[in-house]
């Protein structure tokens, strides 16, 4: 399964029963922690995330509702006896911020924490199917966007060709990598002959804090789910590019830009006790839009 389960859709304060941001990607075996706000271990207990998997975590931003959560949760993994290795990757100030907690409180924790700085837009993991980069975004301090993107999968072989064109098996593992295979004859068998095509992987953006700028959608292209910020209703346009934000309209916006498959907005203002005109106004621009639901999971890719 590559899917989202979302943990936090509010911004800055904790209301209407809405929490700051926290998202956990699933691939596969791995479960992957987007941003972790005040709250987040609450909302894992709740939503019953396998919290013991997630071995890679990614903070956008080191403003207090992308990672205010993040002390506790280390913590209650050492309490909780974890002894696997963690890795957080972050603006580089988090490692000190945590490191004078942990000392504060005269803590040593029974795993091993790898802080990865984030400085530079690139691959921050490479796993055997699938990669995470980080991509700048626009706000009002240093804050990265993430994409998850499922490798390509290799080439499905056609059995009752591989028995017609009387293919060793030996030659299977070449084939599934796309090369043509050679007779003793010297005749070549063209490898879309022997293998079926495979559908491209998927990929999910969650574009963290930003201010509406196009430039984001060029790095998002073609997600199959793309996340966007929409702390504003479009009426509130001014006041979100004072505040580095974005409205409903301008993620749909950067969506249909970016031709993605589909767009899930959070991060809504506490000044909103009900969502329901952010989905409208954004699906007047790009209609497969959905909110972003806590506790609701969101498929990425089947
Ligand atoms: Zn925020």
């Amino acid at each position: 399964m590559f899917a989202v389960t979302i943990l936090g859709n509010n911004s800055a304060l904790p209301m209407h029963d809405r929490h700051p941001t926290a998202q956990v990607v699933y691939y596969d075996e791995h479960l992957f922690l987007v941003d972790c706000g005040e709250g987040t271990q609450i909302q894992m207990n709740r939503y019953k995330i396998r919290r013991n998997r997630i071995r890679y975590i990614f903070i956008s931003h080191l403003h207090g509702d992308h990672y205010f959560g993040l002390p506790g949760l280390l913590t209650s993994y050492g309490l909780n006896g974890r002894t696997e290795d963690l890795w957080i990757f972050s603006p580089p100030l988090l490692r000190d911020i945590i490191e004078i907690q942990l000392t504060a409180s005269d803590t040593v924790l029974p795993y091993a924490i790898h802080f990865v700085a984030i400085e530079k837009e690139g691959i921050l993991v490479d796993e055997k199917k699938i990669t995470v980069s980080c991509f700048a975004v626009n706000h009002r301090i240093p804050c990265w966007g993430f994409m998850f993107k499922e490798k390509e999968k290799p080439l499905k072989l056609d059995a009752e060709k591989l028995r017609q064109y009387a293919i060793p098996s030996s030659f299977y593992l070449r084939l599934k990598t796309g090369e043509d295979y050679i007779t003793k004859d010297g005749e070549i068998v063209k490898n879309e002959w022997l293998t079926r095509p495979v559908e491209p992987g998927g990929s999910y953006a969650y574009c963290a804090d930003t201010v509406y700028d196009e430039s984001i959608a060029d790095k998002c292209k073609t997600a199959d789910l793309l996340y966007h910020e929409a702390t504003y209703l479009d009426d509130q346009k001014e006041k979100a590019a004072s505040r580095m934000h974005s409205t409903s309209g301008q993620a749909a916006a950067i969506a249909l830009k970016a031709n993605a498959g589909k767009l899930l907005i959070g991060h809504f203002s506490s000044r909103y006790e009900t969502l329901d005109d952010f989905v409208t106004e954004a699906r007047a621009v790009f209609p497969n839009t959905d909110l972003a639901i806590e506790g609701a999971t969101y498929i990425i890719h089947k």
